[in-house]
């Protein structure tokens, strides 16, 4: 069974309207997470991304960054939500369909130069991604590329990210 059949779709979650892809029904199973994380592994083993550390984003894409860090053998930096980091932050708000949300990173966790992969389960408008993007790059970082597990081409994020001139990586999409 591939990754988007192990995928679960609820609808009306978490409002009206939304097709909620979950992926706990794919990583709890362990060939659904096997496949997931030697997915990228492979990716970023054969195609020449260069980059120095993976960042993931609060909360899922806690989950992939690490497992994925691992393989690669790099380290691993997380994007929180507000009021969650215990050293000096860099903060930025974006905007969500109702008001604006905001992610911190830690001010010392990227150094000037360092080539980041940028990591989260999944890409609808773009508006977390280049959040983070925005993060990474106001303490000097450069995003290589942003990998998603699921991308929904249809919202319109993925296209939002690539005329900014950044990479776009997914395993799988949905309409
Ligand atoms: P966006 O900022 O609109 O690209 O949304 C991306 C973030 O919201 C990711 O962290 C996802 O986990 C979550 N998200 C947005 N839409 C969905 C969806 N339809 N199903 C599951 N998660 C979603």
């Amino acid at each position: 069974m591939p990754i988007k059949s192990r995928i679960r779709a609820i609808p009306d979650y978490p409002k009206k309207g939304i097709m909620f892809r979950d992926i706990t029904t794919l990583i709890k199973d362990p060939a659904g997470f096997r496949l997931v994380i030697d997915g990228l592994t492979q990716r970023y083993l054969e195609n020449g991304v260069d980059f120095d550390v993976v960042v993931g984003v609060e909360a899922r894409g806690f989950i992939l960054g690490s497992a994925l860090a691992y393989t690669l053998g790099k380290g691993f930096v997380p994007v929180r939500k507000p009021g969650k980091l215990p050293a000096d932050v860099v903060s930025q708000e974006y905007e969500l369909e109702y008001g604006t949300d905001k992610v911190e990173i830690h001010l010392d966790a990227i150094l000037p130069g360092t080539r980041v992969l940028l990591v989260d389960d999944l890409l609808a408008t773009g508006g977390t991604a280049l959040a983070a993007a925005a993060l990474v790059e106001k303490v000097g970082g450069v995003v290589a590329e942003m990998a998603f597990i699921v991308n929904l081409p249809d919202i319109g994020g993925e296209r939002k990210i690539l005329d900014k001139g950044y990479r776009v990586f997914s395993l799988t999409e949905f309409e």
